[in-house]
């Protein structure tokens, strides 16, 4: 082995799924065999709800915190509604992971995705994750045990209209067997890395390789 190394620039992949869609499961198995990777850690002002963790699966603020972040201009991107809970992506953090040369992956909706296409284009990967039909969506939330059957029915109900939207994405998988999706996930975030113009530094790497004759 040589010391030659590809640095990567870090891209932003954003996982959309419907609730239940296996996209905690799929992104703990894929990260577990990359290195470099990490989350985002989305800001919002809904409550803490189970297991969770501030810090971990969100960071849990007040409405006037979110607002203060809001106008000062905090967020890659939000959703800012006037009923339900808010959602930011933290720019500071984002940019820091990716200046280190790591990928991170995101967990946002389709408006999100929007959002970031306009603001970092080429960095963006968005991969929708789909259920093999709307039946085992739904066989899956009862089987999880987590959500009374209110929740799961509001779950279902927004399910349909994130599964249609899978057409705007840049990537389509279909959550049937485990270890094919997980593969398929490793597999976009590697072919990525080696994209050329997610490397760094092939000048150098170029330079190295006709240097050493
Ligand atoms: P999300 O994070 O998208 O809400 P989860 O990762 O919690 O979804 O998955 C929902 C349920 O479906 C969990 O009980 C999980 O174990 C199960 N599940 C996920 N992927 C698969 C799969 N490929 N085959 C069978 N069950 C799955
Ligand atoms: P939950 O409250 O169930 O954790 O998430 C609800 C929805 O908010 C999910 O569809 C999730 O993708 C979305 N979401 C979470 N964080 C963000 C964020 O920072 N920005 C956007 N646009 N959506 C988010």
């Amino acid at each position: 082995m040589t010391d030659l190394e590809l640095k990567n620039r870090g891209t932003m992949f954003i996982i959309s799924a419907p609730s239940g869609g296996g996209k905690s499961t799929v992104l703990k198995e894929a990260m577990k065999d990359i290195d470099n990777i990490e989350h985002s850690v989305s800001v919002t002002t809904r409550p803490i709800r189970g297991q969770e963790v501030d810090g971990i699966d969100y960071y849990f603020v007040s409405e006037e915190k979110f607002k203060e972040m809001l106008d000062d201009n905090q967020f890659y991107e939000y959703v800012n509604s006037d009923f339900g809970p808010k959602y930011g992506t933290p720019r500071k953090q984002v940019d820091e992971l990716l200046k280190s040369g790591k990928d991170v992956v995101l967990d946002l909706d389709y408006p999100g995705v929007q959002q970031l296409r306009q603001l970092a284009g080429e960095r963006v990967k968005a991969i929708a994750l789909l259920p093999p039909s709307l039946r085992i969506l739904r066989d899956r939330l009862v089987n999880r045990g987590t959500d009374s059957s209110e929740v799961i029915e509001k779950r279902m109900s927004m399910a349909e209209k994130r599964v249609k939207e899978a057409e705007f994405y840049d990537y389509v998988l279909i959550n049937d067997d485990l270890n094919t999706v997980v593969e398929q996930l490793k597999a976009i975030i590697l072919s990525t890395r080696v994209e050329k113009r997610n490397i760094s530094n092939l000048g150098e790497c170029i330079k190295c390789i006709v240097e050493d004759k």
